[in-house]
């Protein structure tokens, strides 16, 4: 039996704008194919064994050509697997999508079209422009603007789009701006037409310019406008003095790195995302598998033997489903021990598994969890749990006569393939702050540059800590602080962070 192809709209880059049908899809399908436009932290909703497969697609520079990517898809489909094709925008709206879908009927697989949100109507809508409106039009075109302008014979019929239509929408048009405009003009169109571009609509670095038909390819010359960029020429243009919505937030145009471990990153990310800010994730530790597997296999061999096992936090609990599920074993093989779970998330986790935690100390320090269990002496007990832990706890079970078994399930280790990338950022005075949220998060920044790098970036940047002792371990490096909250939590920071922003001078 083949899978069933789903060419999904992965809207135009705000994550709110995909539709509840396509992240069904994304969470439960068995491959994901995505593109140069469609947002990457959809990939996040994919199952954890999911297969995901980038086929490019900016501009020219085409990772994999339309024909391959219509073969690849086919293929997979054939494997039995179900497919989700996930494309910016809309999958018919100037996407290739009817191409792709004859493919698959022309191969004999099932498909199913998921619309999505399209830039035309979302990019416009976010930098203000409703693209029909009452008073200022009743019509509106989307119109491909990726036309060789040497062709002799354009597909567009100019004289009547150009006083034809009220509200014209251009895709992939701004290489042809100059050509675009001198058409409609040529055709009628009154030179005083607003209009607008909009680069990276809807996502936190949105850009829009406004001007009118005469002077916009001036404008986008000068700016070195790029793609992705929607043109937007017509009287509603002008209706943006008014009802710009999205660029009002108040962190709307900051880059602000965040320096937490991935984990814990993302509610903070979509914090300030909410508030308008464009984020650069920078965490500090990463979580990544043990030097060998070794004691860890052993003990799943031998789980039968243990009376309790305990886990000490998610990540461990993660692992080790990740760990059976590579050496294709199965969670009923820990049968045996009782289950003890440090911290409600860890328990949370594990009873997500179905797994049943027998016991949920109160207190997490070793002389706590040795009450809660009771008496150890001649018990043996495993604990799956990061390399560098702490050696309390085993320490504690052991004096009390337990049998401790010590596994590693993980290491922690301090990511570094993102400083060159966030160096040069820096240098191009492209970030306008980091935050750090504890001590640690300072230090291990400091300590992934070079003493000469960090001194070059220093003055570069404004810095919000979470509070005190944070900003203490910030200036003894040397930082400034530039907004820290009365309040030390992660709300208390975004407040102080907004306030700092919204005090002119400190622009
Ligand atoms: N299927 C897509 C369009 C693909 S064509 C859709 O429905 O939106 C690619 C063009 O779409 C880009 O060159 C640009 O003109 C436009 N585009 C896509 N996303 C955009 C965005 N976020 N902001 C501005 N333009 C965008």
């Amino acid at each position: 039996m083949s899978g069933i192809v789903y060419l999904i709209g992965a809207g135009p880059g705000d994550p709110g704008l995909l539709t509840v049908r396509a992240k069904e899809l994304i969470e439960t399908c068995e491959v994901i194919v995505y593109d140069y436009l469609a947002n990457k932290k959809f990939l996040e909703y994919a199952r954890a064994d999911a297969e995901i497969i980038y086929v490019g697609k900016k501009g020219g520079d085409h990772t994999l050509t339309q024909e391959k990517i219509n073969e690849l898809i086919v293929n997979i489909a054939r494997d039995g697997k179900n497919v989700a094709r996930l494309k910016g925008g809309d999958p018919y709206v100037f996407g290739r999508g009817g191409e792709e879908a004859e493919e698959l009927v022309e191969a004999g697989i099932k498909f199913e079209v998921v619309p999505g949100v399209t830039a035309g109507v979302a990019a416009a809508a976010y930098a203000g422009i409703p693209i029909t409106h009452r008073s200022a039009t009743s019509t509106m075109a989307f119109i491909t603007g990726h036309e060789d302008p040497t062709k002799d014979k354009s597909s567009i019929a100019w004289d009547k789009i150009a006083t034809g239509v009220g509200t014209i929408v251009f895709y992939m048009g701004v290489k042809n701006l100059p050509y675009i405009t001198k058409k409609l003009m040529e055709n009628g169109r009154n030179g005083d037409t607003p209009v607008a571009i909009v680069r990276w609509g809807t996502r936190p670095n949105q850009q829009t310019w406004t001007g009118t038909l005469e002077t916009i390819s001036e404008i986008a010359k000068k700016e070195n406008i790029k793609a992705p960029s929607l043109i937007i020429v017509g009287e509603v243009v002008s209706l943006r003095n008014k009802l710009n919505w999205f660029e009002q937030k108040p962190l709307f145009g900051k880059k602000i790195i965040v320096t937490r471990a991935r984990a814990q990153a993302s509610a903070f990310l979509n914090r300030l995302e909410e508030l308008g800010a464009s984020t650069v994730e920078f965490p500090t530790i990463e979580t990544v598998d043990p030097e060998s597997w070794d004691s860890f296999d052993k003990a799943v061999d031998n789980a039968g033997s243990y009376d309790w096992m305990i886990f000490t936090s998610v990540n461990g609990v993660s692992q080790m489903l990740k760990r059976l599920k590579e050496t294709r074993r199965d969670i009923r093989e820990l049968a045996g021990p009782k289950i003890c779970a440090i911290g409600k998330k860890t328990a949370e986790t594990l009873e997500t598994l179905g797994i049943k935690v027998s016991l949920v100390p109160d207190e997490f320090r070793a002389e706590g969890i040795l009450k809660s269990i009771g008496d150890v002496d001649g018990l043996k007990i495993v604990i799956p749990r990061a390399e560098e832990a702490r050696e309390i706890l085993p320490k504690v079970l052991a004096e009390k006569g337990a049998k401790v078994d010590v596994v590693t399930t993980y290491r922690t280790i301090r990511p570094s393939g993102l400083k060159e990338d966030l160096l040069k950022m820096i240098r191009d005075g492209e970030i306008d702050m980091v935050t750090f949220t504890s001590s640690s998060t300072v230090s291990n920044f400091v300590s992934m540059f070079e003493k000469s790098e960090f001194a070059e970036i220093k003055g570069k940047i404004k810095v919000a800590s979470i509070g005190p002792i944070t900003t203490e371990t910030a200036k003894k490096f040397g930082f400034i602080i530039d907004a820290e909250p009365e309040e030390f939590t992660i709300d208390g920071l975004l407040e102080s962070i907004v306030e700092f922003y919204s005090d002119g001078r400190k622009k």
